[in-house]
């Protein structure tokens, strides 16, 4: 079973693009959370660089679980713990996981993989849909770069690694576990040890991928030209077997992500970002910005700020081409497959038939 890691699983939710061509309410299929405003980490890409606070803000706890109630309760199917910082941080994370499933959302996370711990590690795997760890290294040495932490923290990254990956025999846990590791030409030459490191584990796919760009920092590190690397990205993609997935990407290679190939934001219906201080924006390329922003689980459930006057505000803000919404200025993004489709939908170039051929896994991570 492929677990489509580029593109988009929109076609799999029918209610809701019909509910959508019929211009009525629905809670979104998807939601991006990030219950932590900080990191233990300081990538030198990351793009959230900016506004990590130190040290880390993090979600009131009883915020945090109400959120992870009452989403599955107005029905969300699922959310990925990521956004600005490291969600295993905040301690009542594993908690937060078994609430949100116990209600019907299926979790995912991203994670550095540094606070993993034997004691955390059962309730994760038995709840969690995917993990996945961020490695943007392929030895202590350009990991340690990289990140901006310690060399120790390579040594602990394997140990945690290891086992997970045992809890995950043991216990014949269904979750997904991958790796995404961003290519910079410092890692390339110990790349393939890295992923035959990762096969080896048993683990289930690693993405390799150049790093994100906005269309406002594109000259904010090299980019990695794919044909000069040609023969060691070849090599690791013939890793791919039975059991294990490389999926590199090579359509965001040679500054691929600079150009929208669509002119409307259509899918903020669909998913929606939460930060650490409970407020609720379109997306996770305009975390702080007013503009964006619904309103804030502080003072509201997230039915009411979802099916809000305000929400409406910013969606017919984002939607008005005389607006001052700049399309351009949004980065590589999330929605951009979707948004894709939903402009073909729009205009009838497209029909939103039942998807075919073999379906995916994780179909409500869209
Ligand atoms: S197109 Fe812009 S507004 Fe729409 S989801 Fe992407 S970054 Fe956000």
């Amino acid at each position: 079973m492929s677990y489509k890691l580029r593109g988009h699983k929109l076609l799999h939710h029918q209610n809701e693009i019909k509910n959508w061509q019929d211009k009525k309410m629905f809670p979104p299929v998807f939601i991006e959370f990030g219950p932590v405003g900080g990191c233990n980490h300081r990538c030198v890409h990351c793009y959230v660089q900016n506004i990590l606070n130190t040290p880390p803000e993090m979600m009131e706890p009883d915020v945090y679980l109400r959120f992870m109630r009452e989403i599955g309760d107005y029905g969300v199917k699922a959310i990925v713990l990521a956004g600005v910082g490291e969600p295993l941080l905040h301690r009542t994370t594993p908690r937060a996981v078994e609430t949100a499933v116990e209600h019907g959302t299926d979790v995912g996370m991203l994670s550095n993989g540094i606070p993993l711990t034997e004691k955390n590690i059962p309730t994760l795997l038995d709840n969690l849909t995917y993990i996945r760890f961020t490695v943007n290294g392929s030895n202590k040495i350009n990991y340690a770069k990289t990140h901006q932490t310690s060399e120790n923290d390579w040594d602990k990254l394997l140990k945690n690694l290891d086992m997970i990956a045992n809890y995950k025999k043991k216990s014949k846990s269904k979750c997904t576990i991958g790796i995404y590791t961003v290519l910079f030409e410092n890692n390339l030459p110990d790349l393939l040890k890295w992923v035959k490191h990762v096969k080896s584990l048993g683990l289930d796919y690693i993405i390799a991928k150049p790093p994100n760009v906005r269309m406002d920092n594109v000259k904010m590190f090299e980019q990695l030209k794919y044909e000069k690397n040609q023969e060691t990205l070849e090599e690791i993609k013939n890793l791919t077997s039975e059991n294990f997935h490389v999926e590199l990407r090579e359509d965001l290679f040679n500054d691929a992500q600079t150009t929208k190939k669509y002119s409307e934001c259509l899918g903020l219906p669909f998913m929606c970002a939460v930060d650490s201080d409970g407020s609720i924006y379109t997306c996770n390329w305009y975390w702080r910005e007013k503009k964006y922003l619904y309103g804030n689980l502080k003072n509201s459930t997230f039915k009411e700020i979802w099916e809000s006057d305000q929400k409406k505000k910013v969606l017919e803000y984002v939607g008005n081409p005389d607006s001052g919404f700049d399309i351009k200025k949004c980065g590589a993004c999330r929605q951009d497959n979707i948004n894709l489709f939903l402009e073909g939908l729009k205009y009838g170039r497209v029909n939103p038939g039942e998807p075919e051929g073999e379906k995916p896994k994780h179909i409500n991570f869209l």
